[in-house]
């Protein structure tokens, strides 16, 4: 077969959810909580199902989400997104990534992409004919090197995406990180893919910047988020994507042919929960209490630890246990000890040699418990 990815293997998170199963793992890799969404939510579902909510949602998505998404954009970021024209309810954040490549990518356009990166920008690039240019984030904070950003764009350069908070390191974008890349793509036409999914999952009381807040980067960025993190229902794959007018139009030209719309009871539920419910407002502290269990947990442990500063991801980095690959460091961390992580290389470039391994901390303190005494033991 003359395939369009011939790169391109089973993602990790099935390979990995796959061997933990077999070895009956404790699964701190995939990122999905063990713990159930509000029981409200639930029943609101119950509801629309009986009140038939079960034909088709309108392509954009139902209204009264719509609203619901530009009052929350509003309230929490200053910039007011037309729930008629500029918002797109999709099929998880993945759908919507993948509908804004294939919406505006060409074969030959160039698509900066920070890495490590999220595991499904490039193939979604590749399949569209783009060229994928990667540009490695620095130190332990994962920070942007701006010269070798600069340096990344050209004339060819048609999407820069980026992902705060960040899968799978846990860093976060300062105000000064956006006014810095608003600065670059001054006076180009290039457009931002702003993966905002964690949006809500942020630490320490620092404030989450999304590319809304900032007019010069709003003007030219589809944003992308995710109820499944928010509400902790990833598999319902609901999420959604807004931007201006312009570019949602292009957006939607795609969306229509490749899902025309979601699952519509799910919408009814979530439209109806965000009227009345600021959930949302409290997951940082949720998660950032799980996030300090889980490293005291560990805190005497031989593995080497920046707190995440936003995500329910935590890296861990073993260094001065062996030097081993990481891809291998995880099968046998599963295989003797029942542990199962994500090696932080399949998010990386080819020359990618550091030490880590990503460990996803949505989960009860009982499991966090069974994992650390893992990791204490190794
Ligand atoms: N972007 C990032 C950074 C993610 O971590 C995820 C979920 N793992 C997604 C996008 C996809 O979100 P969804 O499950 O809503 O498709
Ligand atoms: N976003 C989730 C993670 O990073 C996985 C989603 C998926 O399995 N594709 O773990």
């Amino acid at each position: 077969i003359d395939s369009k990815l011939p790169k391109v293997g089973t993602t990790i998170f099935t390979v990995i959810g796959q061997l933990a199963q077999q070895h009956n793992a404790i699964n701190l890799s995939q990122g999905f909580p063990n713990f159930s969404p509000d029981s409200k939510l639930l029943a609101l579902v119950n509801k629309a199902l009986v009140a038939d909510h079960n034909q088709y949602a309108p392509m954009q998505g139902a209204m009264g989400l719509r609203e619901t998404i530009s009052e929350k954009t509003e309230n929490l970021y200053g910039r007011y997104y037309d729930p008629g024209s500029e918002i797109t309810i999709t099929a998880g954040a993945t759908q919507a990534i993948f509908t804004a490549i294939a919406a505006f990518i060409k074969p030959g356009d160039e698509v900066v992409v920070l890495k490590p990166a999220y595991d499904c920008y490039e193939p979604s690039i590749e399949l569209f004919g783009g060229v994928v240019v990667p540009v490695q984030l620095e130190g332990p904070d994962f920070k942007v090197n701006w010269d070798v950003f600069k340096a990344a764009i050209t004339q060819k350069t048609k999407i820069v995406i980026i992902n705060t908070p960040h899968n799978p390191t846990g860093s976060i974008w300062s105000a000064s990180d956006m006014l810095r890349l608003q600065s670059v793509l001054e006076g180009t036409s290039i457009l931002l893919l702003s993966d905002e999914v964690y949006e809500h999952i942020i630490f320490d009381g620092v404030p989450h910047e999304s590319v809304s807040k900032f007019p010069d980067l709003a003007s030219r960025s589809l944003i992308c988020s995710s109820f499944g993190k928010t509400f902790h229902v990833t598999g319902w794959k609901m999420g959604y994507c807004i931007a201006p007018k312009e570019l949602m139009k292009e957006f939607q030209k795609v969306h229509q042919f490749n899902v025309f719309s979601v699952n519509h009871p799910a919408q009814i539920a979530l439209q109806d929960y965000l009227k009345h419910s600021e959930h949302y407002l409290e997951l940082g502290a949720f998660y950032q209490k799980k996030r300090d269990y889980f490293l005291a947990a560990i805190q005497n442990s031989r593995f080497g630890m920046h707190p995440s500063q936003g995500t329910y991801f935590q890296l861990l980095d073993y260094s001065t246990i062996t030097d081993k690959k990481d891809t291998d460091f995880a099968e046998r961390l599963i295989k003797e000890f029942g542990l199962a992580s994500i090696p932080v290389s399949v998010f990386c470039t080819e020359d990618y040699d550091q030490r880590l391994l990503r460990f996803c901390f949505a989960k009860t303190e009982e499991v966090l418990d069974q994992a650390a005494e893992i990791l204490n033991r190794i």
